[in-house]
């Protein structure tokens, strides 16, 4: 491993740094591989501003083969947490053990069992997933694929990783006819793959656009797909990339609209039992769309529920007959605790149970991606791991959170436990550390102009689509495009949002 590493990347002469930074700003603007400002680094108050999202210079080194065996999982995968999702008794099992520990679950749950009441009139249901690795390296075999975490909701960055691939096969292969990197022999033989993410999830939303037929409404009104977005987003351009294949290419009317104006701009009539969602865009008040399909880039974090208002819009949406991209169950069916369920090694055999129609060996391979991850609950046995000072130092802590910025590392694990109650400690999971290759450096140019340079380590997603029925039955299942975030070797936590990594592309070798 190593030796692939060795000088790499080539080393930059200040003017050789400086045109690589001029070149990726002045590309990344030109072809919307940008995103807004934080709020407080500018004088910026009509949020005008756009900058460069996040991104090395360099392609960083990627095993070839984890990112093979990763493309060669994720359609399983989908299936996989399509299958929990359909599975109310296992899933709800396990998430109500969390509901009297964690408020924001027990919400969603909640949410759930009022809709079930009610009585769901959608029986479709959209995934839009990322599966998110690094490649495990020890000092006596090859780089394996370990999983991270499995992303079931506002699975995000796909419209610009594809960006970034580009740009970098851009400065491979030349700015006005001359070299734009100094040579190496890994920029010579290495490639970096082709990114369809935009298509693959555009492709998925337009699938369930499709799927749900003529309109309900009586008389029938326009159909549209509607993003549901966070106040004060700064990603805009990563979502836009998506809004402008489904409109372009697959001629599907999309609206984005904020979390906080879904009571205000839509609604379902009492009238009419098949509960069509109806949404007026605000820009054209006399305006009415029935809407097929929506697509939560929102909604994912606790802090996005204000009031009983919020979590009012979002049973609102549930209970409408719109396609729920994704559902409040598939939601919950990626919290960190059912992935450490999934990967206990003694038990019962979910994985098979779930997958009853796989090749046993493709299931093994999918159970090969999984690191180990302990239950720290009072029968659990990560409770010594977590607790010992030694043992805690190859440990991540999680919370039932996404977004970033929520885990506990290293040696304030045990520390951070004995800062809660114990009834809490089953609310998180610990995971034993991957350890990915981390003598690879590379160059990031982060959104303020900063350049940083330094040991990094990379971690791939790759993203995948399903639609499914809540009888099981399944009617699209794709898996296409990556998205490669790189970061300082020191730093423990990930996202690219959260601040912490770059956008990169893998260079295979
Ligand atoms: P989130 O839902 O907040 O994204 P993750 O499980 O992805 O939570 O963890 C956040 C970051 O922490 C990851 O992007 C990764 O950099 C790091 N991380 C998480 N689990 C591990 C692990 N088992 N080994 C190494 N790094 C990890
Ligand atoms: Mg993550």
């Amino acid at each position: 491993m190593s030796s692939v590493y060795a000088n790499y990347p080539p080393a930059l002469s200040p003017e050789q740094q400086q045109f690589l930074v001029t070149e990726t700003k002045d590309w990344a603007i030109q072809n919307g591989l940008a995103v807004r400002p934080a709020p407080t680094a500018y004088a910026d108050p009509n949020r005008s501003l756009a900058t460069n999202a996040p991104v090395t210079l360099f392609p960083s080194p990627f095993p070839k083969l984890c990112f093979e065996e990763a493309q060669a999982l994720q359609t399983i995968y989908n299936q996989l947490y399509a299958r929990i999702t359909c599975n109310e008794e296992w899933l709800g099992k396990i998430i109500q053990e969390l509901t009297d520990v964690d408020d924001f679950v027990a919400n969603l749950w909640k949410t759930h069992l009022t809709v079930k009441e009610e009585g769901y009139v959608q029986s479709l249901s959209l995934g839009l997933y990322r599966s998110d690795y690094m490649a495990h390296v020890t000092s006596d075999a090859p780089p394996a694929l370990k999983q991270v975490e499995f992303n079931t909701i506002s699975s995000s960055f796909g419209g610009l990783s594809a960006l970034v691939g580009k740009l970098h096969n851009h400065l491979i292969s030349s700015t006005a006819g001359l070299p734009s990197y100094p040579p190496h022999p890994l920029l010579q033989s290495g490639t970096v793959p082709t990114n369809n993410t935009v298509e693959t999830l555009a492709g998925g939303l337009a699938t369930a656009h499709k799927a749900y037929g003529s309109s309900k409404s009586s008389p029938e009104l326009p159909l549209c797909v509607l993003f549901i977005v966070q106040d004060g987003e700064r990603n805009v351009f990563d979502q836009l990339a998506l809004v402008k294949q489904l409109t372009e290419h697959h001629k599907i009317p999309v609206f984005r609209v904020t979390s906080n104006k879904i009571l205000d701009q839509s609604s379902i009539s009492t009238s009419n039992p098949s509960r069509p969602l109806v949404f007026t865009p605000a820009h054209s008040s006399s305006s009415a769309f029935e809407v097929t399909t929506v697509y939560l880039r929102a909604y994912y974090s606790p802090d996005e529920y204000t009031s009983s208002r919020d979590w009012e819009a979002r049973r609102h949406l549930e209970r409408s007959a719109a396609i729920k991209c994704p559902s409040v169950l598939n939601q919950l069916a990626g919290c960190k605790k059912i992935q450490q369920v999934l990967a206990e090694p003694t038990g019962p055999d979910h994985l098979s149970s779930f997958l009853k129609d796989i090749d046993p060996a493709l299931i093994s391979r999918l159970r090969d991606t999984f690191a180990p991850q302990y239950d720290i609950s009072a029968a659990g046995q990560g409770r010594d791991l977590a607790l010992n000072s030694k043992t805690a130092m190859d440990h991540v802590l999680k919370p039932q959170r996404e977004g970033g910025g929520n885990n506990i590392y290293k040696s304030e694990i045990p520390e951070f436990l004995r800062t809660i109650p114990e009834a809490d400690w089953k609310g998180w999971v610990l995971m034993e550390l991957i350890n990915p290759a981390g003598s690879a450096a590379n160059v990031a140019l982060r959104n303020d102009g900063e350049v940083l340079r330094g040991n990094v380590i990379s971690e791939l997603g790759i993203y995948g689509t399903i639609l499914w029925d809540t009888k099981g039955d399944i009617l699209h299942n794709d898996q296409g495009g990556w998205l490669l975030r790189t970061k300082g070797k020191e730093v423990n936590e990930g996202g690219v949002a959260a601040g912490f990594s770059s956008l990169d592309s893998p260079l295979l070798f």
